[in-house]
Order: C-alpha cells, then structure tokens, then sequence
C-alpha cells in the first residue's frame, strides 16, 4: 500500500482506562478484568482483513503488563506511539508529572521492543487551550507528531485546523494531526471515532472522508479495542462518558470493516503533511 490519504489509529488501552472516575483510577487497575488481550486480538484481525497498516497508540501500562501485544501490533507491520502511562487527562498534570508520565510510557514501549517513538496522543484528547504547553513537553522528548487535538468542543476547540498542520513550540516544530469531525445539525461531531463513528452510516462516513480528501486533506480516524469487545464489562459511568462508551458497540466491528474496505488507509507516518505553520 503505498501513499494513503488517510490514516487508521487505535487508542490500545483497557476498557476501564476512563479518566476523571474514582472508581476506575489506577489503584483499582489490578483487580479489574482485563479484556485488552482479546480485544486487540480482534482490531488486529479486522485490520489484517482489510490489509491496513495503522498506527496503534498504546498506553505505557498496557506495555508494561502485555509486552506480547506490542511485538504483535509491530510484527502486523503497524506503526506504535504513545497514549500515556497512566491514562490520565493531560490539563491535571502539570508539566513536571505530564514529562514524568510520557517518559514512563516511553520507557515501557521501547522496553516491549519498540523503535524510538515519535507519535503520541493524550488521553481523551487533553492537549487543549488548558494544556498547550504539553507540546512544548512532547518536543523535548522527542516526539514529532501529536495526535491530541480535537477540532469539537466538548474536549477541544473548534477553532483548532481540521487538517494536519505544523504547530511552533518554543522548543522546535511538532506536526499536529487532529481527528475527524464533521459539521452536521449547526453543530460539529466527531466523525472519526467514538459514539459519533459508531452511530453513523458506512455510508455517512465514507462520504465525510471523501469531502475531506477532495478539500486536499487526509482523514483521520480512531478506534478502541474495547469498542469491539464482544461482552464489554458494564460499569456505572456518567451520563456523557456513558454514552460515549457504551451508545451503539452492536453492529460496530461490521460497520467498520465496510469503511475500512472500501477506501485506502495507512500509518499517520503515511498521509501527506500541510506546511501551514500555526503558533500554539
Ligand atoms: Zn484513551
């Protein structure tokens, strides 16, 4: 596959890598049961089937407890970045305990076999306006591309470039490549993942990317392994992070092979880079 307009990513964490819930935070991770082994085992599957190359952020814990997944994700010929450590919001950290995380992370990819890691992605898109000295961080430990940064609301701004684009840290340059979201009702969704991607049409979505494609720009889009889990572990979350996790998994993994079928994806390391240059 050579030259893809778009690019597939996985967000490789467990099902109860869910920020801001006492109940699911890291003390508890142990005794909860794990389902990231087979549930990767399916994304692997359906990107294998769809002969797709994508780029599999995985979290540091994750690497450290299931190395085998790692050297799994890269063997497929996928590309690894970093989603954290521990799976935190990114704007609670501060820049002190943000570095100490990422450099953890770090250490337990490369440490489970991968090559230096350049991408990276915040948990639950947290490089925000509360957050933007993260890229700086992210430059000095040498990552180049960011994939944190969503153009909606709920997480990010709509103000923030739709496309992949140059962001200036003063550090050096970092490549940021946002999410796909699409503006539907006067507001704007997330296309590209979550319960946006999940609720949506193959139909909807494949027209989405095309729109986007024809505007000169790659589509980005993201999946979870637990959103393929054929018997996810129901837990009491929020109304919003209720549904974000649990609105419409039925159908999911066949909807997404139709899109991850019908068009051309690959690693984030693939698709083209606008040089437009944007101060952060
Ligand atoms: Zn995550």
């Amino acid at each position: 596959m050579s030259d893809p307009r778009n690019a597939f990513t996985v967000d490789l964490e467990e099902w109860f890598h869910v920020c801001g819930v006492a109940a699911l935070g890291p003390a508890h991770w142990d005794r909860l049961p794990s389902r990231v082994d087979l549930t990767t085992r399916r994304v692997l599957d359906l990107l294998d089937r769809a002969q797709v190359r994508a780029t599999f952020f995985i979290v540091g814990w994750v690497a450290e407890r299931y190395p085998h997944l790692v050297g799994e994700v890269l063997s497929a010929g996928h590309e690894v970045g970093s989603h954290s450590h521990t799976h935190q919001h990114v704007f609670t950290m501060g820049v002190d305990g943000f570095r100490t995380d990422l450099r953890q992370s770090l250490r337990a990819l490369t440490a489970a076999g991968a090559p230096a890691i350049a991408h990276f992605r915040a948990p639950e898109w947290s490089i925000n306006d509360r957050s933007l000295w993260a890229l700086n961080t992210l430059v000095e430990e040498g990552v180049q591309v960011d994939a944190s940064m969503a153009p909606l609301k709920m997480v990010g701004s709509v103000t923030y470039p739709r496309y992949p684009h140059i962001r200036r840290t003063p550090s050096g340059p970092i490549t940021e490549v946002p999410p796909l979201v699409a503006d539907r009702l006067g507001q704007v969704m997330p296309m590209g993942w979550g319960w946006g991607l999940r609720m949506s049409s193959p139909r909807r979505v494949l027209r989405t990317i095309d729109a986007m494609n024809r505007s000169g720009h790659p589509a980005v889009l993201t999946v979870h392994p637990w959103e393929l889990d054929p018997n996810p572990p129901r837990v009491r979350l929020p109304a919003r992070l209720h549904f974000a996790h649990y609105f419409r998994l039925n159908g999911f993994q066949d909807r997404l092979r139709v899109i991850l079928e019908s068009i051309r994806f690959g690693r984030i390391s693939d698709i083209a880079i606008d040089s437009t240059t944007l101060g952060s």
